[in-house]
């Protein structure tokens, strides 16, 4: 493995002889982890040990916070607030502006952590940073469009000046997932901060390094340290801890934990938004180029070992077309390199735990023994690592079969063929999942009025997930129970704000004045109101 930080050189350069240095048993240079891990609030005194996916090598050891320690966490960063809601927003946008910089600047860095860490490809780990600074910059330019002052027609033109505010909402709480350890850390955090909040976040186990770095280069670009807070620990016993004390909740992970959530919040009456599980459909029209298809779909369904949100399991194909592509798109799976280094040169790395690699194991298995065949993949691949298993491409898949509705979150996509195309669209939309949703097509206007026929929060056209991904002005989220809320765009920034309306009432007021009865006022009323219908007021 080799693995360089142009930084300061903190990774080692795979296992060295123990005897000789104590520090070779880490995949990290211990100074590199501890200098991380100094962020966590957390006065326990336990640890809990990480290890590398790659090869099974510890990591580092982090310590855990307690109930107590998330408290002070939020009482801190409610005191962070106070002054940050007052800094000027230029000034909030030029940090952001920073950060985008400085996540391009220390790559190298970034990307070996988070392949360290999460065992992923380079080349998913570079596009976790790009969405990161794509995220900086977007909000940083539009920070005015979002978040000023407006002024509202009032209830009577000329003698009700209404404003709208956007007031921050306070101590925002982000509870994030291993699979994009860097951007779920990073992307919601940020526009949470340009609109005036502190934030507090538990990042998951695995991944806590990556979340400390994301830290460390907010600070950097000019965030105030206690501005956002990390605290570590397992999510079911510290989690409760921190929506208790927090003015709004950012989750994304499984749905099964997202609805202990909103259930929390629900008795707290405070907002959250939820960003979960998925079962995505491509929908691979009879006039698709095969060849766009075939290259699109293998990105889509098994980009970061398909441990992705928006990743596909799910492939239908038109008849026509059906048998080219499906030799196109083995082809493509086939020719992928798979490794457990941190090299640009691999197209997969491994899934992220034995956890994973049981569920996605355990599926295959069940669809094999119920009747589905292996195109390719089906088997892990202990020779490259613990926990690798190849990209799997299963036909025949039915109903019975676990993979049929269930999320896999891993490299397994199955595959179904369709005659109409309505048959194809309620197909993609049986189940109770609305993640993302893909269509292939040459014809462009056709395809997007199929899209607004798939019950998906996102829609890409020829591409699996990226187009609406990395466009920060669409919005993005889940349908059913892929979620609530939304991320990008301004629902992502204004989820964090309370909505303030202040209006000035001059001259009349709203009641009879000037001596006329109830009634006599009910009468003018009535004329004002049919006035302003005939003006074509709002
Ligand atoms: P998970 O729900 O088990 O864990 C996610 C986070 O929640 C972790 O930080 C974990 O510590 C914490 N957590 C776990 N139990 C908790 C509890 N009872 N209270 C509070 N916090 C708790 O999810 P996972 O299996 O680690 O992640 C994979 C899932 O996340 C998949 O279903 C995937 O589709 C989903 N995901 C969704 C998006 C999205 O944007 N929609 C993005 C990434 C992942």
């Amino acid at each position: 493995m080799s693995a360089q930080n142009p930084a300061g050189g903190p990774l080692l350069d795979g296992p060295a002889d123990p005897e000789h240095d104590p520090r070779a048993s880490y995949a990290l240079e211990p100074e590199y982890a501890q200098n991380l891990t100094r962020r966590i609030l957390a006065s326990s005194g336990e640890t809990a040990p990480v290890e590398s996916p790659l090869n099974g090598q510890p990591v580092a050891h982090i310590p855990q916070s307690s109930d107590a320690d998330v408290r002070e966490a939020v009482a801190r960063a409610r005191r962070a607030q106070e002054s940050w809601a007052r800094t000027p927003l230029a000034e909030r946008s030029a940090a952001l502006l920073r950060l985008h910089d400085l996540v391009l600047d220390r790559q190298e860095e970034i990307c070996d952590l988070i392949g360290v860490e999460s065992g992923k490809a380079r080349k998913d780990a570079f596009l976790e940073l790009a969405h990161v600074a794509l995220t900086a910059r977007y909000y940083a330019r539009t920070a005015h469009d979002h978040l000023d002052s407006r002024r509202v027609p009032g209830m009577f033109p000329g003698l009700t000046h209404v404003e709208v505010h956007h007031l921050p909402k306070g101590v925002v709480g982000i509870i994030s997932p291993w699979n994009y350890p860097f951007t779920l850390a990073l992307c919601d955090g940020l526009p949470a901060l340009l609109a005036g909040n502190a934030v507090v976040i538990k990042p998951d186990s695995q991944t806590v390094l990556t979340a400390l770095l994301g830290a460390e280069l907010l600070e950097q670009a000019g965030f105030p340290r206690e501005l956002w807070q990390v605290v570590a620990g397992p999510g079911r016993e510290i989690g409760t801890p921190l929506i208790q004390g927090v003015d709004y909740m950012c989750f994304t992970g499984s749905t099964a934990t997202g609805k202990l959530i909103a259930q929390q919040c629900a008795e707290r009456v405070i907002g959250c938004s939820l960003e979960l599980g998925g079962k995505n459909p491509i929908l691979i029209l009879r006039d698709a180029s095969v060849e766009k298809a075939a290259e699109g779909t293998a990105r889509a369904s098994f980009s970061n070992a398909g441990q992705l949100c928006v990743s596909t399991e799910r492939l239908f194909v038109a008849d026509q077309i059906y048998d080219r592509f499906v030799e196109r798109f083995v082809a493509r799976t086939q020719a992928m390199t798979l490794g457990a280094n941190l090299d640009w040169a691999v197209d997969m790395g491994t899934l992220i735990s034995s956890d994973q690699l049981e569920t996605v194991t355990a599926h295959v298995a069940d669809a094999v023994a119920k009747g589905a065949r292996v195109l390719t993949g089906g088997r892990a691949r202990p020779d490259l690592g613990p926990y690798f298993y190849e990209p799997t491409i299963l036909e025949g898949v039915t109903p019975d079969m676990t993979c049929f509705g269930h999320e896999t979150f891993g490299p397994v996509v199955a595959l179904y063929r369709f005659h109409d195309e309505a048959d194809a669209v309620a197909r993609a939309n049986a189940g109770e999942y609305g993640l993302n949703g893909s269509i292939y097509s040459q014809d462009g206007s056709r395809a997007r009025q199929l899209a607004r026929q798939i019950k998906c929060g996102t829609v890409n056209i020829n591409e699996g997930f990226g187009s609406t991904f990395g466009s920060l002005a669409a919005p993005m989220g889940g349908m059913r129970e892929s979620g609530m809320g939304r991320r990008q765009g301004s629902e992502g920034i204004l989820r964090y704000t309370d909505t303030q309306s202040v209006a000035t009432q001059r001259g009349v007021r709203i009641g009879p004045s000037y001596g006329l009865s109830q009634e006599q006022y009910a009468k003018a009323m009535t004329l004002s109101l049919r006035l302003l219908k005939k003006l074509g007021r709002a």
